[in-house]
């Protein structure tokens, strides 16, 4: 097939070098004309062009922009694709993006890869990614069903586990394991850092070993990401967090009154609970 990425940075370099090694003819395109000479370079794409609607002769359009970025593009595409072309996204939040480019294309199947680095850009790029991680397709009931299946071919030849769900409830299951817990990473660093007494807080982070580093790892990462989740995926990580309140104000109430037993009860339950997260 003829594959376009449009954005030639982390994911859709990644995705670029997999597609291509598996046989695909890769077209790019990226915002600035150096990514796009950079990724015919080093062989990322047989083809580059700064020209959006270069990539509109490709049977598959992978768009991999920032996400704010990915209805506008797939706007400025659509006039110029044929009917059987499809179109697809990598964004972080499905809903706001499949609502408003699924009705002007219905050959378009939301994606999102569940995977990446702290690194950005198409310097970090790599093979392999999503071998073995969780890729989400978001076709909705008018998404013609030739479509899906390619694209989940496409999935199957990266290796990666296909999960066909609905936008919302994707949305809904990311702001839980991903957004979530950025927002309370970052709350638990801010917490840290309103401690008062200058020698506490030296000591502290003198002390902070293995526990506080796997707890404040996403909340010390990139602000843009944890800022991009509460604006495209708000009302879900809204709902997350007043859950997550509402847990924190058992936990206070249960220490405040010395309530050990249903702490402990709590405590056991999240032991049991967290198998069902983190796969062995
Ligand atoms: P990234 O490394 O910053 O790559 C995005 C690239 O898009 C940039 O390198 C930039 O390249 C290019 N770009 C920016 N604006 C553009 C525009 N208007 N038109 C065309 N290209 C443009 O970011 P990323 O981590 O790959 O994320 C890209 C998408 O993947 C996002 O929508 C994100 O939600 C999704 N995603 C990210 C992760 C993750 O963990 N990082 C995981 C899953 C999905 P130049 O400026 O060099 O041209």
């Amino acid at each position: 097939m003829k594959i376009a990425i449009v954005g030639l940075g982390l994911i859709g370099g990644s995705l670029a070098l997999d597609l291509r090694r598996l046989g695909h003819t890769l077209l790019g395109t990226s915002r600035r004309p150096e990514t796009c000479e950079q990724a015919v370079a080093l062989g990322v794409v047989d083809h580059a062009s700064p020209d959006l609607l270069d990539m509109a002769e490709a049977d598959v359009i992978v768009l991999c922009p920032p996400i704010e970025a990915i209805a506008p593009i797939a706007e400025r595409l659509i006039p110029h694709l044929t009917s059987s072309t499809i179109l697809t996204d990598v964004g972080s939040v499905k809903q706001p993006i499949v609502e408003r480019i699924s009705p002007q294309w219905p050959n378009f199947v939301g994606g999102h890869p569940m995977a990446g680095t702290a690194e950005q850009g198409l310097e970090a790029a790599q093979r392999d990614l999503f071998v073995g991680r969780p890729y989400v397709l978001t076709p909705t009931e008018s998404t013609p069903q030739e479509s899906v299946e390619t694209m989940m071919e496409v999935v199957r030849s990266l290796q990666s586990t296909i999960h066909i769900c609905d936008p919302a409830e994707h949305d809904r299951a990311v702001a839980w394991i991903s957004h979530l817990p950025v927002m309370v990473s970052a709350a638990l660093i801010a917490a840290c850092t309103g401690e008062v007494d200058a020698n506490v807080r030296e000591l502290a982070q003198a002390l902070a070993s293995s526990g506080f580093k796997d707890t404040s790892r996403v909340g010390g990462g990139n602000p843009e990401l944890g800022l991009m989740m509460a604006q495209h995926n708000t009302a879900a990580l809204l709902a997350a967090l007043t859950q997550y309140r509402t847990q924190l104000d058992r936990c206070i109430a249960n220490i405040q009154n010395s309530n050990w037993v249903e702490l402990e009860a709590w405590l056991v339950q999240t032991q049991q609970e967290r198998p069902k997260y983190i796969k062995p």
